[in-house]
């Protein structure tokens, strides 16, 4: 029988987001419901409030999630009710052009429920990236769920999830960073400073952090960061050279998504090096570079989805990580809240004052 729950919804573009009573149906073929411990405040959500995303309003929010799975449709056998679980948006399908050629990180074709979740009218609501987890309970694909190790918090385990994920993967599966490489991380958010992480974990000996805030370049040094700089005060190209004996970074991670800042990450990477855009651009940005620069400083400009991620591989191994001392997932926390904070979230976010404000229910 169909559920009601508690949810945050955003109503219309630019409107203070508000808690509604969400209708959750029983999971069909394929899909599970999942009742969420916890879901970290993304920049997306953000954007989907303001209409960034799509204008298929109303959303429900929320999408870093951990939670335990409450019940599955008829066919679904890789999860059982019980089951605890990291949301994903790469439920992938096994049968596209990508997932064929054995790279399902790329998959073109991935899954989300089928069923509408509704308000009690019966409006139908749009789940961000088809999970909608600033909610008591949410409807998915089983193939969003991903069975970790229970003894991680889920108020760290969901940051997985999005934005964390995002950046590790950046710097581990899109960059290839390796032992002693040098890296330079272009803002130090969540997913900016998940790339330190990710570049600290895979062995990178100089890491340094770029913004124009000097409390973020604080937190980066928590994450691993070896220099940092503030680039509203000096050259950040100039400095990165410096700190790379001359040379520049061999993979430069851009975690804002500005042309400006793309330019500089084009030129802080060493002859060869790796360009790494994970920031997300608006659609009326273009970049222009000098094509004889782009030919004749070799290497590679990549761009990462999802820090290229596939979560059935990366999820448990990190969280295993983590709960081995050998991943620094805490220091993204923090505070914690109640689904009737996330307004409050949305500007603190805003005003850079938190790195992750993570809902608990
Ligand atoms: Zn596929
Ligand atoms: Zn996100």
């Amino acid at each position: 029988m169909a559920q009601e729950v508690r949810g945050v919804i955003a109503k219309a573009k630019g409107e203070p987001v508000t808690v509604e009573t969400i209708v959750i149906p029983d999971p069909g073929p394929g899909e599970a419901v999942v009742k969420i411990q916890a879901c970290g405040v993304c920049h997306t959500d953000l954007h989907y409030r303001e209409g960034g995303i799509n204008d298929e309003f109303p959303f429900l929010l929320g999408h870093e999630a951990a939670g335990l799975v409450e019940s599955v449709g008829p066919d679904v056998t890789d999860v059982a009710p019980g089951d605890y679980v990291i949301l994903n948006w790469r439920a992938v399908c096994g049968t596209c052009r990508s997932c064929q050629k054995g790279k399902s990180q790329y998959c073109f074709n991935t899954h989300n429920a089928t069923q509408k979740m509704t308000l009690t009218d019966g409006t139908e609501l749009s789940a961000a990236l088809g999970i909608g987890a600033f909610c008591e309970k949410t409807l998915v694909a089983a193939g969003q769920c991903t069975k970790v190790n229970p003894e991680a918090k889920p108020e760290v385990a969901g940051l997985l999830g999005c934005g964390v994920m995002a950046g590790i993967g950046a710097a581990i599966n899109t960059g290839e960073v390796g032992r002693g490489d040098s890296v330079a991380v272009f803002g130090c958010g969540g997913v900016g400073d998940g790339a330190i992480e990710g570049a600290r974990v895979a062995g990178a000996s100089t890491i340094i952090a770029v913004d124009l805030d000097d409390q973020k370049l604080e937190w980066a040094k928590q994450f691993g960061a070896t220099h940092t700089i503030n680039a509203g005060k000096e050259d950040a190209v100039e400095k990165i050279r410096e700190y790379t004996g001359g040379n520049g970074a061999d993979v430069v991670i851009e975690a804002i998504g500005l042309p400006q800042v793309y330019e500089q990450a084009f030129y802080a990477r060493d002859l060869a090096g790796t360009v790494v855009l994970v920031g997300v651009p608006n659609p009326e940005m273009k970049i222009e570079l000098p094509f004889i620069d782009v030919f004749g400083r070799g290497g590679a400009l990549k761009s990462s989805w999802y820090g290229d991620c596939l979560p059935s591989r990366d999820f448990p191994m990190l969280i295993d990580l983590y709960l081995q001392g050998r991943l620094n997932l805490d220091g993204f926390v923090s505070e914690t809240i109640s689904l009737d904070d996330v307004e409050a979230a949305f500007h603190k976010m805003e005003e850079g004052g938190v790195l992750r404000s993570v809902v608990v229910l």
